[in-house]
């Protein structure tokens, strides 16, 4: 049978029909209202190549180096023109004209549902097209498009990258009834974060996609379901909307004065749509995360996934806040110590956890370090990655927060103690210790009591991904940051809307050498493809979501410790020196190498991608760097770029910098307060001056997020402090765009951007 309808489908058939059409056949099957559809089974994908004995030239001509840009760009090319150019069997046109008809000869949407039975995620086999408005005549060449896109770039280049066969994947395509959304949006049947018995509803006019992608506020409607009393109403006010354009793409609209700031749904609207909820999560047995929407007074379900961020340990009695503290460490403090105290640093990355010590030298076999135990080390270098994903608790003698070992530890999710001056000296090999990544200790033998237990196990990573943060509805976009490309996964887990800093340097500091030898050893194209590799896992991980992605930003102090690093620059201090932009437009051989590979990710149709210059001065370092951008092919107008505010001169020449046309800057707090403060981020007999809260440091950033304001370009911060309630109290009274903070913080932001976003609601009304 070339097509089903949803009726016929359940889950079982997810490999004739895809994860997406299954899910529908589902809901169908119990009696949940889903707009009517028919689904173009992976089988006549399938019979399709090989009845028309296609099927061998598709799999040898994308056969190729994916490495090699050109030849997966022809391979891409001429695989999507055999299946588009090729006529499909009569009987499959019959049959799909035929089904079109049964569903009212109506415009319909079209959809891939890609099918790959042992693929992790096979909707990265193969694109998810969506095709609006499809009319009869369009019906077959759309059906075709769709599976012309499991030979895009970006799909034949995942697959290569990961080992699958070209062949082992399939695609079924669903045809369904338009919903023209008035009003639409999500629905967790219950309380995403503690598991209540709280359905929480968010809501905005038109498609969904505005909602889904994040571009609208939406109003948000709280509702206790054992009493069925709306608990909570917040009206937003909705700049956008996506309707459904002439030419059948969704665009982007501005919502009519009049009802940007009217409230979206009815009490009616609202109990029919918890109803639908409790049926739906009725039908599954576990709570669901539910896109619908409203059209013609009729209620309907989109699609619906499980909820994966409900914390078991929460109280589910609570509505809202997270019930346990994640423990922001304090940065730079130290904390107050109990008599059986052995050492005290700066506690960096939170949990306690007890293992045996190994002390680790620059010289040591890595090998050494054992499933559980805790590195003690001078300091982390990248080279450590592996043997620290492997380690229970990591301690060093030296850096603050934001050190190597600070922030790679907090991104693997392993509890840190950083700065403990000689713990090297003062720790023996084989003793067991209790380390507190919150509290900055190291204490002798085992501490952990029971409560303690749970409280470390919450610690290892594993734990920590599935008890992961959840996503509390929030105007402010609250982002995540990520170094290392072993940490994605984990922070695309948090739920946050998107990276607000990838920093390349790890990935190139891992490789041992600096990028000059780098090159000198392996080739431009090694080195091009070494960032490729790094940023694709990221940006993959989070797509659609954005990732914003920072070009090279590491001092000459850490080139010189790898191989090639004697050539680099001795300098007295290497943090007002030759780093960031400033070394990057000094060498703009090297510089267009990095812009090349973000060339190479757009290609890949990485469109998520966002580039970010570090250390600007002014205007004249951002033009300089723009019209690099242009020489490697990057059309500035077209992607999302924007730079770091970092230095005081950044801040005060905002209005030059807007004027370059940039889309959004975003704080980097670690430096711009060492710069304002003329304190030294990394040395020790300042620690206590390093004061991100400080007036003059808010005074240039509220300046900086007004004249932004006025130009609409976006504004964020990335930097340490963003973990900070203060912080965030600060950006979002002054209307920052966005906040990313590190992974063991989104949660404990995301609960504080919204609790000062109903402040400033409640101020505004009252
Ligand atoms: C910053 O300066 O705040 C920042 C995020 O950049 P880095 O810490 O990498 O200098
Ligand atoms: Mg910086």
């Amino acid at each position: 049978m070339p097509t089903l309808w949803l009726d016929e489908i359940g889950a079982d058939d997810l490999a004739r029909v895809g994860g997406k059409a299954a899910s529908l056949g589902e809901l169908t099957a119990a009696g949940l209202p889903v707009p009517s559809a028919f689904v173009v089974t992976a089988d006549t994908y399938r019979s399709f190549i090989e009845a028309t004995g296609i099927d061998d030239e598709l799999f040898s001509v994308v056969d190729v180096d994916s490495d090699d840009s050109h030849a997966l760009a022809e391979a891409a090319e001429q695989a999507q023109e055999l299946i588009l150019e090729t006529d499909a069997p009569e009987s499959v046109r019959e049959d799909l004209l035929a089904a079109y008809d049964e569903m009212g000869d109506e415009d319909v949407a079209v959809r891939s549902s890609a099918t790959a039975e042992d693929l992790p995620d096979a909707s990265f086999a193969g694109q998810q097209d969506t095709y609006l408005n499809v009319s009869r005549a369009d019906l077959l060449r759309r059906v075709k498009e769709c599976w012309a896109s499991l030979f895009t770039q970006r799909a034949i280049y995942y697959r290569n990258e990961q080992g699958f066969d070209h062949d082992m994947v399939d695609i079924a395509v669903v045809v369904q009834q338009m919903v023209d959304a008035e009003k639409s949006g999500v629905m967790f049947t219950s309380h995403p974060s503690t598991g209540a018995d709280t359905a929480i509803l968010e809501a905005a006019w038109g498609l969904g996609e505005a909602v889904v992608s994040g571009a609208v506020s939406p109003d948000n409607y709280v509702v206790d379901r054992a009493t069925e009393e709306i608990e909570e109403v917040t009206v937003a006010d909705k700049k956008v909307m996506c309707v459904r354009g002439e030419d059948g793409e969704t665009v982007e609209r501005s919502v009519p004065e009049e009802k940007r700031n009217e409230r979206v749904l009815s009490p009616e609207e609202i109990h029919r749509l918890v109803e639908v909820g409790d049926r739906v999560e009725d039908h599954y047995g576990t709570p669901q995360d539910v896109e619908w929407a409203i059209y013609e007074g009729e209620v309907y379900v989109l699609q619906s996934r499980p909820i994966t961020t409900i914390d078991e340990g929460a109280d589910a009695g609570t509505s809202g806040e997270s019930p346990e503290s994640t423990g922001v460490a304090d940065g730079g403090s130290m904390q107050s110590q109990s008599d059986d105290v052995r050492l005290s640093g700066i506690g960096s990355s939170p949990g306690k956890v007890t293992g045996e010590v190994r002390i680790v030298t620059k010289l040591d076999n890595l090998d050494k370090v054992e499933e559980g135990d805790i590195i003690v080390t001078e300091m982390t270098t990248p080279d450590m990655v592996p043997a620290m994903k492997r380690a229970a608790g990591i301690v060093t003698d030296q850096g603050g927060m934001t050190s190597h070992a600070a922030i790679v530890s907090r991104e693997l999710g392993v509890p840190a103690v950083v700065g403990a001056d000689d713990a090297t000296e003062r720790l023996r090999d084989g003793q067991i210790v209790t380390i507190d990544g919150d509290m900055g200790t190291v204490e002798q033998g085992t501490e952990i009591d029971e409560a303690d237990d749970e409280q470390s196990e919450l610690a290892t990573p594993e734990v920590d991904q599935q008890h992961s943060p959840v996503k509390p509805m929030t105007g402010t976009e609250v982002k995540v940051n990520v170094s290392i490309p072993e940490a994605a996964e984990r922070a695309a887990a948090t739920g946050a809307d998107g990276v607000g800093l990838l920093r390349i340097e790890h990935m190139i500091l891992s490789t041992d050498k600096t990028p000059a030898r780098y090159v000198e050893d392996h080739g431009e194209r090694a080195y091009i493809e070494e960032i490729v590799e790094g940023v694709r896992s990221v940006a993959e991980a989070f797509y659609p979501r954005p990732v914003r992605v920072r070009t090279l930003d590491a001092p000459s102090d850490e080139f010189r410790q790898l191989q090639g690093g004697e050539d680099e620059p001795s300098e007295h201090n290497p943090m007002l020196g030759y780093r960031g932009i400033r070394r990057s437009l000094d060498r703009p051989g090297e510089f267009k190498l990095e812009l090349r590979a973000f060339e190479r990710l757009y290609e890949l149709g990485y469109d998520n991608v966002e580039l970010m210059l570090p250390l600007v001065t002014d205007a004249e370092d951002v033009l300089r760097a723009k019209s690099l951008m242009r020489e490697v092919g990057i059309d500035p107008e077209k992607r999302d770029w924007g730079v770091m505010v970092e230095t005081p001169a950044s801040a005060l020449c905002i209005e030059d910098l807007c004027e370059t046309g940039l889309d959004f800057v975003s704080f980097g707090t670690n430096d711009l307060t060492q710069y304002t403060l003329a304190v030294d981020r990394n040395n020790g007999n300042v620690a206590d001056r390093f004061d991100e809260l400080h007036p003059a440091v808010l005074d240039l950033m509220g300046q900086v997020i007004g004249t932004c304001r006025d130009y609409d370009v976006a504004t964020s911060i990335c930097g340490q402090a963003a973990s900070k309630p203060e912080m965030v109290q600060f950006l979002v009274d002054d209307g920052v765009t966005s906040i990313s903070a590190n992974i063991d913080a989104v949660r404990d932001v995301q609960h504080e951007v919204k609790r000062v976003e109903q402040r400033l609601l409640l101020e505004s009304v009252r």
